[in-house]
């Protein structure tokens, strides 16, 4: 049955952006409406879904005060102790941090931070969760509160704020009427865990190989001797390795490894995603708020989407908490969670894309572009500085 419902936030969207912003709104004395699309059994206990995130020393910290670190359990988390950059078939590697050091940050399949960012949340008092509906329609009037929604079911929610969290494909960001930043790439990112010979010894590898890019992530076990395979393509070729028996794909990897990793062993399914970057125009204005991907979907190679979208949520929830109960949908008031979260996205977008640009770009100036920067890279303290400060902030 259709209702009429009034609070004082609306969030669309239970991801893990969705999920961390309810979270830091705790305590705040706030009602809070969670819509979501999926099931809350897909919720409450998610599918792993291939992806291995690489999470900062901020993002580790934050995570530790809002009490979802201490539910992921301690075997499946993997650190990370050096990150190696190869460029084509050269063996020299840009370096950052060493294997016996402290290690530069941590890797954690997506699906147990997003289960436990969704336990730390439940029964949060002043928060009701409408899973299995989708938003409909969307409308900011002049007086508050501003925001309306409507759901797939025709329940109607009212609310002086309302926070698109609806990945970088956002219906909401479209209705809101922001324009956007959309660059489909044309290519595919496949992941899959695979056994294999070799001890990983906790090193990430990303190689931008002539025609293809490998990511080798470290993925936690007690042998070391599983990784989490990131293979990037176009569309098509992706969807042909997809298609492969497990030992036809394990063969087929082993041949573009180069005999990097032997022994090869496909363990679980594999996940492709469509490569596609966003830029939103704004991040929000009177009676909205866009976070996560919604806001700035960046390319998966530089490990920085959900980091940003933490780090987003974390801003959007100080300048909310910061209205003590007035207005939280005042565009002036948002206009501060824009400015700032805007300053920290922008290198980061532009710098990703800028090298994903360069690194898939196989023009004879190109190569020798690249060649140099990896080694020049290598040379160059700051810059190697600079690096390992995105990494670990
Ligand atoms: C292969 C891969 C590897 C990655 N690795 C890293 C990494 O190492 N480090 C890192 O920082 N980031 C990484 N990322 C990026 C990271 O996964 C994303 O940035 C993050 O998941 C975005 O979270 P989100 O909550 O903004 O959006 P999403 O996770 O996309 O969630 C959006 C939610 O909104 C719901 N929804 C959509 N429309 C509606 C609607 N109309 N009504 C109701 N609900 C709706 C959806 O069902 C979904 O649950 C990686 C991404 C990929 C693809």
């Amino acid at each position: 049955m259709s209702q009429d419902l009034t609070f004082d936030i609306a969030v669309v969207g239970a991801g893990p952006a969705g999920l961390a912003f309810v979270r830091s709104l705790a305590g705040a004395g706030l009602s809070v409406v969670l819509i979501e699309g999926q099931a809350e059994t897909s919720l409450r206990d998610p599918a792993f879904d291939g992806r291995e995130i690489a999470l900062t020393h901020r993002s580790m910290r934050l995570l530790k005060t809002m009490g979802v670190w201490d539910r992921i359990p301690a075997d499946d988390i993997s650190d990370l102790r050096q990150a190696r950059v190869l460029d084509g078939g050269s063996s020299f590697a840009l370096t950052f941090g060493a294997a016996d050091a402290d290690r530069l940050g941590v890797l954690i399949p997506n699906h147990l931070i997003r289960r436990a960012l969704f336990e730390v949340g439940e029964g949060q008092a002043g928060v009701e969760l409408m899973a299995g509906r989708r938003v409909a329609d969307c409308r900011i009037g002049p007086r508050r509160p501003r925001g309306r929604l409507t759901l797939d079911d025709g329940t109607t929610i009212r609310a002086d704020l309302i926070v698109a969290a609806d990945s970088r494909f956002s219906f909401m960001r479209d209705r809101l009427g922001v324009g956007a930043e959309i660059n489909r790439l044309g290519r595919s990112m496949m992941v899959c865990r695979m056994r294999h010979d070799q001890a990983h010894g906790h090193v990430a590898t990303e190689w931008f190989d002539h025609g293809q890019t490998i990511a080798l992530l470290p993925v936690a076990d007690p042998e070391q001797r599983m990784s989490s395979v990131v293979m990037t393509l176009a569309a098509p070729a992706i969807a042909d390795l997809m298609a492969q028996s497990p030992e036809a794909f394990a063969s087929s990897m082993e041949r573009r490894l180069k005999g990097r990793l032997t022994g090869l062993e496909l363990v679980g399914a594999r996940h492709a995603y469509p490569l596609a970057t966003t830029w939103s125009h704004r991040f929000a204005g009177e009676g909205f708020a866009l976070i996560g991907d919604a806001a700035v979907g960046m390319h998966p190679v530089t490990a920085h989407g959900f980091n940003l979208g933490l780090r987003g949520q974390e801003t959007l929830a100080k300048v909310v908490r910061g209205a003590r109960g007035e207005d939280t949908g005042s565009g002036r008031l948002l206009a501060r969670y824009q400015h700032e979260h805007r300053l920290t996205s922008w290198p980061l977008y532009q710098g990703t894309n800028a090298l994903v640009r360069l690194f898939t770009q196989e023009t004879p100036p190109a190569r020798l572009a690249r060649g140099a920067m990896v080694r020049a890279g290598q040379a160059t303290a700051p810059f190697k500085a600079v690096v390992k400060r995105m990494l670990t902030a």
